[in-house]
């Protein structure tokens, strides 16, 4: 028996795992589960699966958990001292899926535990990528990528590393306004943008793949996932979402990992490794599928891609100011605040403005997203 936590289990990739794991009773056994807010659908889960702790992160609805929990053999517990219990606690596997810099503390817990650990949460990675794979050398934790990309690419490299690697070529599916000129992207509402056509995803990562910063996001990831320089990652658009990432090796070869575009596939893969489990995911078939296409991502249009990639060649401060202006600038479009293409133009600003020192602590990190979260809405006042 495996024995897993998920931090993040009411969200999108959390009930998937959720999902894989009621239907492989034999294999795994949840021993922690967290939500930001949701207690009953926490409560509900963590009885359901038998798990031995339940953490809800806002400290305020403990009271709330307790009492749906009364009666169970769960318990409960509330905020970052909960999430990190969670994190480092009694589990073969975490999977990480809590959404943006909010998930950094747990993740890093999990790390300094030496856990295996099945990162989905791409903002911890890119806002502390660097102190990350240090920690986890340090720890001798083993990162397993989630993202259908980095999983990709993990799969590919089959156990090897990158010095034998030409390049890495991760690719997009383009987002619902692939096709959209630059004036028709000014008028998108938010219910469009969170409509992916190939994937079902949380809010915040599809809107970021609608301006492809989801894309600029794994970039960074990738970088520190495998260590190669910016100019050995490529980004190739591919709107049918069946090739989820190629790695060319420096003898010509390329490898390619393909599948149906559901996130179960991924997580499956991290959560059985390395040994493999079945699903019962619809498989692809390449014969309905016929044709498949590939083109140049657009930075024009998609300037989000130009501004991940400075922030990946300058470094430094740059990825976590990039996160945390674009984290404020989602929720805000979100909310009907900002129009969509004032999401990379608040970005933009927030890297021109803020040049900072590079963050050597995940205490740097945290006031730095702080900082650039402020600039970040002070910059959304201005506007309105
Ligand atoms: P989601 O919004 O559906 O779920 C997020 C989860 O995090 C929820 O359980 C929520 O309760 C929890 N959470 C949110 N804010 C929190 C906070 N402040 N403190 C503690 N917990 C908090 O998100 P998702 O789509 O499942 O994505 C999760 C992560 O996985 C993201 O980093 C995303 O980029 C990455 N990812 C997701 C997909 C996908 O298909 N959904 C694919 C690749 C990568
Ligand atoms: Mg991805």
């Amino acid at each position: 028996m495996k024995k897993v936590a998920i931090l993040g289990a009411t969200g999108s990739v959390g009930r998937s795992t959720l999902d894989l794991i009621a239907a492989a009773p034999d294999r795994f056994q949840i021993t922690a589960l967290t939500a930001a807010s949701n207690v009953e659908q926490l409560a509900a889960d963590a009885r359901r699966f038998g798990a031995d702790l339940a953490v809800i992160a806002d400290e305020s609805l403990l009271p709330e958990l307790t009492a749906a929990l009364a009666g169970s053999d769960v318990r409960g517990a509330a905020g970052s001292e909960g999430l990190a219990e969670a994190a480092a606690g009694d589990a073969d596997l975490v999977m990480a899926a809590i959404v943006g810099c909010a998930g950094l503390e747990p993740v890093m817990a999990a790390v300094q535990a030496g856990k295996t650990v099945a990162l989905a949460n791409k903002e911890a990675l890119v806002t502390a990528g660097d102190l990350m794979i240090q920690a986890s050398r340090r720890s001798g934790a083993t990162l397993l990528p989630v993202d259908s990309e980095h999983n990709a690419i993990f799969q590919c490299l089959a156990g090897q590393d990158c010095q034998q690697v030409a390049r890495l070529v991760l690719t997009a599916s383009g987002g619902p306004f692939r096709s959209f000129s630059t004036a028709e992207m000014a008028q998108v509402s938010p219910e469009q943008a969170v409509a992916h056509p190939n994937w079902s995803m949380g809010a915040k990562i599809s809107v970021d793949s609608a301006t492809m910063m989801n894309k600029g996001l794994e970039l960074i990831e990738a970088h520190h996932l495998f260590g190669l320089p910016s100019e050995r990652i490529d980004i190739m658009v591919h709107p049918q979402s069946v090739v989820h990432s190629l790695v060319e090796y420096e003898d010509g070869s390329v490898l390619a990992q393909l599948g149906p575009s559901d996130m179960r596939v991924p997580i499956a893969h991290t959560l059985a490794w390395p040994e493999r489990m079945s699903t019962n995911v619809e498989r692809l078939d390449l014969l309905q599928v016929a044709t498949l296409t590939f083109e140049a991502p657009d930075e024009q249009r998609f300037p989000a891609l130009r501004l991940a990639r400075r922030a990946l060649e300058e470094g430094g401060a740059a990825p976590v100011v990039l996160n945390a202006a674009n984290e404020v600038a989602v929720a805000a479009f979100l909310k009907g605040r900002i129009h969509f293409p004032d999401i990379a133009a608040l970005v933009g600003r927030a890297l021109d403005d803020m040049a900072e020192p590079a963050p050597m602590t995940i205490e740097d990190v945290l006031q730095l997203d702080a900082r650039a979260r402020d600039v970040a809405q002070q910059a959304i006042l201005e506007r309105a």
